[in-house]
């Protein structure tokens, strides 16, 4: 079992359910010691409707998380984060948010980019090999951030990137080289292992965690850490959940499971 989960999303979002309370509940049902909310980041002019909150949304985010950490502190340890895209029009926002302390971490979700004040998602049906190019530079430029504590879904491409050909497998590398470089754990994501296998191409396999990414992360014996990904309070205690624990046992990565945040000044 885990002592920690730092991937929790909350009603904000437009896809997830449940009070913000509940997930503290569970949590400490599960045994947690360590709780961290990181709903998708809210993004000053961006509205994204079902994909994140709208700006204004954060301070009722902000004021709950951060009372619930009090109202619970003898029972669990709550932290506030966000999980952010490596925009670098956003950069300063969140240093910002780092530095005084409005939050605690950030882990990187690697979603989408932006092109002139218009959100684009790396991912849909059809994925061009320039796309998966696109997906590892933004990634790595987040990491040289130093802002992001944690890489989310780093093989979040192979959710639609159907070969694990030469490309899949130099961009695979080199964003694990880069995790180790600037020492940011990468997360064995669980969301889509409770959602269940799918066809994809000519697998029947997750749309991630995609093995053959995480066998390449035990050789280079990366850091690890589980990421429930709850998206509704019993995501958390998910009996789905087991399949995900049983993998990671198997793998036998250099896992921890407590997260140290990036100190930003
Ligand atoms: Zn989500
Ligand atoms: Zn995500």
């Amino acid at each position: 079992m885990i002592r920690s989960n730092y991937h929790t999303h909350t009603f904000r979002c437009g896809h997830a359910i449940g009070s913000d309370e509940e997930y503290v509940l569970q949590a400490i049902g599960l045994g947690l010691q360590n709780l961290g909310f990181s709903d998708h980041v809210m993004l000053e002019n961006i509205t994204q409707e079902n994909v994140r909150g709208n700006f204004s949304a954060r301070i009722g985010y902000f004021n709950s998380i951060r009372d619930l950490a009090n109202r619970y502190q003898e029972r669990i340890k709550i932290y506030l984060g966000f999980e952010a895209e490596p925009l670098k029009e956003y950069f300063p926002y969140y240093r910002s948010l780092l530095e005084s302390g409005t939050i605690d971490y950030l882990i990187l979700g690697n979603h989408c980019t932006l092109d002139k004040g218009i959100l684009r998602a790396f991912f849909g049906k059809n994925t061009s090999k320039k796309s998966l190019y696109e997906y590892r530079d933004t990634l790595i430029r987040g990491l040289e951030t130093g802002l992001f504590s944690c890489i989310a879904h780093p093989d979040y491409f192979m959710d639609s990137y159907l070969k694990w050909d030469y490309h899949a497998k130099k961009v695979s590398r080199d964003i694990i080289k880069a995790a180790i470089r600037y020492d940011v754990p990468l997360e064995f994501n669980f969301a889509l292992i409770r959602r269940g296998k799918v066809q994809k191409g000519k697998e029947l396999r997750y749309g991630y965690p995609y093995l053959k990414f995480w066998e390449m992360v035990k050789k280079y014996n990366a850091k690890v850490i589980i990421g429930l990904d709850a998206h509704s309070p019993d995501d958390l205690i998910s009996d789905k959940n087991d399949e995900g624990y049983r993998l990671v046992n198997q793998m036998n990565f250099n896992l921890i499971d407590t997260l140290p945040f990036k100190k930003v000044r």
